[in-house]
């Protein structure tokens, strides 16, 4: 969570009680305004403390709008209403809601099967907050494979673990080798290559990597890393060195788009080299924001150790987590879904993203000013810059100006090695529909001229560059 200041400076400062949110009691209800960075001293009643709360929200975005967040932003009112439900449900109590904790084994043993799983009953794999939550935990995997591995191979040594990935890595992956104290090896970009190269993260590979990471999709471009071709320089590494190298698959969007709209696409667990596999359920999983997966080729995969049986809840299930009480919420809302799309739901649904995405892209094309890096042709996701001969204004004006008209269109520049280039992106999702693009393109079109009028972009301090959101 954003870390936030402790100590406000205005701590006296309160809130407006409006005299119409009045209640009986006057001198309860409204005489006292409720400090803003303090514990009031006394309550409020409900429909007083309801309506303050409720206001200042108001001032948030408009979800359907952001066109910059993968995040699930409509679910159907059954769903909602299942969530309603289940909301006092912590996931940890297996044994006091044996049956939500079903409902977890059931949506592992669909993806196992979605992911082509050698044999769906060996593999394994658990609900977490999401993709964050199942990268560290995979990770976590990996690291203590290697370092059995390694105490095997050369007992006492203290080396220090690697992890090989493309620059374009989401950050759950710099906060893994951060927190846990390994060593992030990152393939560059280059040239129009803005994902990893099979080869150079091959070539980075020494006795110390516990894997390589391959992303489905980027989050910069929405394009696919290549994993079956990760997977052959890998196979040709160990037939040169004998390292025997695993790849996880960070599949946070693209594990729930691939199996649907591009089965031939192998990149899961048909591939011997994968040995774990992470989505996020809240994005392309269709389910409102808290609920990732992690899911293991088999128990070899995930070394016992890390597993933890806690049986003073009366249960005695195996669990792997960094969290321990968690919403049981969200993964009754992951087995709603899929309940009710199944295979063929998924596919429309995705399909019907897809095809938005790629409809845009071209029209952003046609518009003249843009050039695109990406078309939506993998992830429903694209982004574009300004063309080489457009002066007059930059990305960064463009998003600023979209936002006016409540679009969120976010505008970053590229990591190391294509720090010269920044791009806008879309994130296509489930409820923006063509009806939606078209007034995106409506807004476009009429900012345009004005933009083009302009003397040159201006100064990056001067306009509000929207932050870069994985
Ligand atoms: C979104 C994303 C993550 C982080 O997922 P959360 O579910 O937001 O924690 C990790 N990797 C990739 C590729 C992503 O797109």
């Amino acid at each position: 969570m954003a870390l936030h200041r402790g100590k406000s400076d205005d701590a006296e400062q309160s809130l407006a009680v409006n005299p119409f949110f009045g209640e009986a009691n006057p001198v309860a209800g409204m005489a006292t305004a409720p400090p803003k960075h303090r514990l009031p001293d006394t309550p409020l009643t409900p429909a007083t403390a309801y309506q303050l709360v409720h206001d200042e929200l108001m001032l948030d975005g408009n979800s359907r709008l952001n066109l910059a967040t993968f995040v699930t932003t409509w679910m159907e009112p059954q769903a909602g209403i299942l969530m309603a439900e289940c909301r006092d449900k912590n996931m940890i109590d297996k044994d006091e809601y044996p049956r939500t904790a079903e409902l977890e084994r059931r949506c592992v043993a669909m993806l196992a099967d979605l992911w082509n799983a050698p044999d769906p009953g060996t593999a394994v794999g658990c609900s977490t907050t999401g993709s964050s939550e199942a990268c560290m935990l995979a990770g976590m995997a990996l690291k203590r494979r290697w370092a059995k591995r390694n105490a095997d191979r050369y007992p006492g040594a203290g080396a220090r673990p690697n992890l090989v990935m493309g620059v374009n890595v989401q950050v759950c992956w710099e906060k893994f080798c951060n927190f846990w104290e390994v060593e992030a090896r990152q393939v560059p970009m280059e040239g129009d290559r803005f994902h990893i190269d099979p080869q150079a993260a091959a070539d980075l590979c020494d006795e110390n990597t516990i894997g390589v990471v391959g992303i489905l999709g980027s989050t910069f471009d929405g394009s696919y890393e290549p994993i079956a071709g990760l997977c052959a320089a890998l196979d040709a590494l160990q037939e040169r060195t004998g390292l025997d190298v695993p790849v996880h698959v960070d599949g946070a969007s693209g594990a729930m788009v691939a199996p649907f709209i591009d089965p031939e696409l192998e990149w899961d667990f048909r591939l011997p080299r994968v040995s774990s596999i992470n989505t996020s359920g809240h994005k392309y999983g269709l389910v409102y924001p808290g609920v990732g997966w992690a899911l293991w080729r088999s128990p070899a995969e995930l070394p016992e150790e890390l597993v933890f049986r806690v049986n003073y809840l009366g249960g005695d299930m195996p669990t792997f987590a960094l969290n321990f009480s968690r919403p049981g919420a969200q993964v009754v809302a992951q087995y709603y879904t899929f309940l009710r799309l199944g295979r063929e739901g998924y596919r429309a649904v995705q399909q019907s993203t897809r095809d938005v995405a790629r409809g845009l892209a071209e029209r952003i094309e046609a518009v003249g000013d843009f050039q695109l890096l990406t078309r939506g042709n993998e992830l429903p996701v694209f982004a574009f810059t300004t063309a080489d001969d457009v002066k007059a204004f930059d990305v960064f004006d463009v998003s600023r100006r979209l936002r006016e008209r409540g679009w969120l269109v976010p505008a970053y520049t590229f990591p190391e090695n294509r720090q010269d280039l920044s791009a806008l992106r879309i994130v296509c999702r489930n409820g923006f529909s063509a009806d939606l693009a078209e007034l995106l393109m409506e807004d476009l079109g009429s900012l345009l001229p004005e933009l083009r009028r302009q003397s040159g972009p201006l100064k990056r301090s001067e306009s509000v560059a929207t932050a870069f959101h994985h």
